[in-house]
């Protein structure tokens, strides 16, 4: 059980960054954000993040513009696939 930033108690896990250590070292591919196509930084408003919700890794953050850390990003192309702008591209 964990409390989400908005003040729900889910009964979801947490994702834990680094647990593994510093596991973007796996990825093969990398998201890069296209942020005129994102929607917060397009309506200089919190909207969207769709990609922060789906990350497995919870290393999107809900910001704008949107950021990822790469240090733990293992590159798995859920946030592309989920994006509803195509604003993010895997590389
Ligand atoms: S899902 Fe796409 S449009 Fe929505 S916040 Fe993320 S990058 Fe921006
Ligand atoms: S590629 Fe996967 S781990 Fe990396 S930011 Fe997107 S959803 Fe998260």
């Amino acid at each position: 059980m964990h409390t989400r930033e908005c003040g729900h108690i889910c009964g979801e896990s947490s994702p834990a960054i680094g647990e593994a250590g510093k596991t973007g070292e796996w990825r093969t591919e990398t998201p890069c954000i296209d942020s005129s196509k994102c929607i917060p930084f397009r309506r200089n408003r919190a909207s969207c993040f769709l990609c922060w919700l789906y990350c497995p890794e919870g290393v999107i953050k809900k910001s704008i513009p949107v950021e990822i850390d790469l240090e733990y990003c293992k590159g798995c192309g859920i946030c592309a696939q989920i994006c509803p702008a195509q604003a993010i591209a895997m590389k």
